[in-house]
């Protein structure tokens, strides 16, 4: 639970870091009657309210104490980017203790029978413990773990975005507006799986059909292969999507761009995925950053097939273009990714390519804070708070 200091000194709760037994709790220690909690989570995840004054339903001592003992996650935005399509949108978020971190807002119009979707791309820490060489959150170190709430505060920032101005694609006039987040995904800064206990509770609140009711099968969990908790996650009952930073076939070459993989093997990776399907039954996406010359060859793409073989169909690897943060590593152009996707093609790996996106803001996690901390050193920038 994050306890950020009010005027008297005594520490705020913050509602969004509780799940609907923990708010009825809560409010039963306080002598409150606990099903005022339900009402609460109404207006916090239905209504979206972030004002205690404004929750017409509850007595006004209740809203006064609200006001004076507890929070709705952090809201001061440092900084608010579109990109010039308007589908991607980029937040710089302030924390209690001033730590920043970047949540991602991405829209896509409907394509053939499926509708239109707002995902959010969700921090889980400020800064990162793994340094991945090619990642700008991985070069800048670890801060700490965010709470619960200060990871439900992201989803809700842009959920009362959409709400308050839904969004149509440009260019496609009478598709229904989307006004409601349809999926988060872990991918922001940070390591979901190292903040493994804030990370599930953030999504069982966000889960609860009492509240903001999204399907844990619109959730996905990015993790740079923590062995371990993967296979503690496997045990969860909860239908999230695992989605595994792979990124190279070989142990040589992923110890050298991602040093976890000293401490995890990837012959100990592959064997928690089997397991992961086995237990599950659900596929595992292989996020798979293409960098130019280093792992794109048309060997390592022989080598990647054969290593995930043995999964079938439960595998399916996603091909990313690096977003280019450091002068160490280069974009494949589109002739080379054709010819590593046709790989997997013919090995029968089903796989996909992430569509660039949001480049004019700075879209790769980690880089609005870098290009924001270098920036603050000459100006301040607004604060903007909703
Ligand atoms: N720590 C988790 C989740 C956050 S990173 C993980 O590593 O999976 C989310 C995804 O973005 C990961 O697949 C990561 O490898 C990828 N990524 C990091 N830096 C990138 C860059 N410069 N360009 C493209 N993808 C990047
Ligand atoms: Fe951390 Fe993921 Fe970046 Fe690696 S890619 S440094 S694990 S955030």
């Amino acid at each position: 639970m994050t306890m950020t200091p009010n005027s008297s000194t005594q520490p705020k709760t913050d509602l969004l870091a509780l799940t609907l037994p923990q708010l009825q709790q809560w409010l039963k220690e306080r002598g409150e009657a606990p099903f005022r909690a339900k009402q609460l989570f109404n207006w916090l995840y239905r209504q979206l309210e972030n004002d205690f004054s404004a929750m017409s339903n509850l007595p006004l001592s209740l809203r006064e104490r609200l006001a004076e003992e507890a929070c709705i996650g952090p809201t001061i935005i440092r900084s608010e980017l579109h990109s010039k399509d308007d589908r991607t949108r980029k937040i710089l978020l302030e924390l209690s203790d001033g730590k920043l971190v970047e949540s991602v807002l991405m829209l896509y119009p409907p394509i053939g029978d499926s509708s239109s979707r707002a995902t959010v791309c969700v921090s889980s820490q400020a800064g990162c413990a793994y340094g991945c060489t090619f990642c700008a959150t991985g070069q800048m170190g670890f801060d700490r773990h965010l709470s619960a709430g200060e990871i439900v505060a992201q989803v809700l920032f842009f959920a009362r975005e959409l709400r308050k101005e839904p969004w149509t694609a440009a260019g496609l006039p009478g598709t229904a507006a989307i006004d409601h987040i349809t999926n988060i995904v872990l991918m922001g800064m940070g390591e979901p799986l190292h903040n493994y206990t804030n990370v599930l509770q953030a999504l069982r609140i966000l889960n609860s059909s009492d509240g903001f009711n999204l399907g844990a099968r619109h959730m996905t969990v990015s993790t740079v292969g923590l062995v371990p908790a993967i296979r503690k996650l496997s045990q969860e009952n909860l239908q999230v999507n695992l989605a595994i930073s792979l990124h190279a076939p070989t142990d040589e070459l992923r110890s050298q761009t991602m040093p976890v993989n000293r401490k995890y093997p990837l012959s100990e990776l592959m064997a928690a995925c089997k397991d992961y399907i086995a237990s599950t039954r659900r596929q595992v996406t292989f996020e798979y950053v293409l960098l130019s010359g280093v792992n794109d060859t048309m060997e390592y793409g022989q080598k990647l097939a054969e290593l995930l073989a043995p999964l079938k169909q439960f595998a399916h690897v996603n091909c990313i273009p690096v977003n280019v943060t450091t002068a160490s590593y280069q974009t494949p152009g589109p002739d080379a990714i054709r010819a590593f996707r046709n790989i997997l093609f013919e090995h029968g790996i089903s796989n996909s390519v992430r569509a660039e996106r949001g480049d004019d803001i700075a879209a790769a996690c980690g880089q609005l804070r870098t290009r924001f901390e270098n920036s603050r050193k000459k100006t301040e920038l607004p604060v903007v708070t909703p």
